[in-house]
């Protein structure tokens, strides 16, 4: 481990931009005691002051009571898809793999859905992979592989979903705590990842 003066001092010699970098994207892998420095080199250059709101959004993990609420929140939310509320919005991975001669186009995305939705697209996905993933040479081992996970999943959807869920809260602490996380604001959330996977 680095001692804190040396990094105190290798931030020194880091530009601008490496800084606004570390602050945006990197600050939630740092150790605690190094935030100081990193605000402290915001402050001292002149950069924008809602990077240290965002470093404190970012480092502001939600508790395990915290977390839970959010899942039990999202999970009533009005579902992005087909606007009907039917309590059991849950996350979902969706994989597919299309394959032709050369080509194999393998995906996995997250889908933040209701239960209906949600198994509805993950059949569609089945029966795609099914019927167009074996066409290439990858597509012959890529797709039972992917099947047998698919099924296997079904049987651990909420699990699954759990464990999803807690992931992108952690992964996007600093979007939600800059937001006020009611209903609106986790129904934008959702509608984030799930435009990603469009
Ligand atoms: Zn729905």
């Amino acid at each position: 481990m680095y001692p804190l003066e040396d990094i105190q001092e290798n931030y020194r010699t880091f530009d601008d931009n490496k800084i606004i970098k570390i602050a945006l994207n990197e600050s939630k892998g740092l150790r605690k005691e190094v935030l100081p420095i990193l605000k402290k080199e915001i402050e001292r250059r002149n950069l924008n002051l809602n990077l240290i709101t965002w470093v404190d959004c970012e480092n502001n993990s939600f508790s395990e009571k915290e977390t839970n609420k959010l899942i039990n929140d999202i999970s009533n939310l009005t579902c992005w898809k087909c606007k009907a509320r039917s309590n059991s919005v849950q996350a979902f991975e969706i994989n597919t793999v299309i394959s032709l001669l050369i080509l194999c186009n393998d995906s996995t995305k997250t889908w933040i859905l209701c239960s209906s939705c949600g198994q509805s697209k993950k059949w569609t996905s089945l029966l795609t992979t099914l019927f167009l993933g074996w066409w290439s040479k990858k597509g012959i081992f890529l797709t039972p592989y992917t099947l047998i996970k698919d099924i296997t999943n079904l049987f651990f959807q909420n699990k699954k979903s759990d464990k999803m869920l807690r992931e992108l809260i952690k992964a996007n602490t600093g979007t939600l705590r800059s937001g006020s996380l009611d209903d609106t604001s986790l129904e934008k959330f959702v509608a984030t990842i799930n435009e990603a996977s469009e």
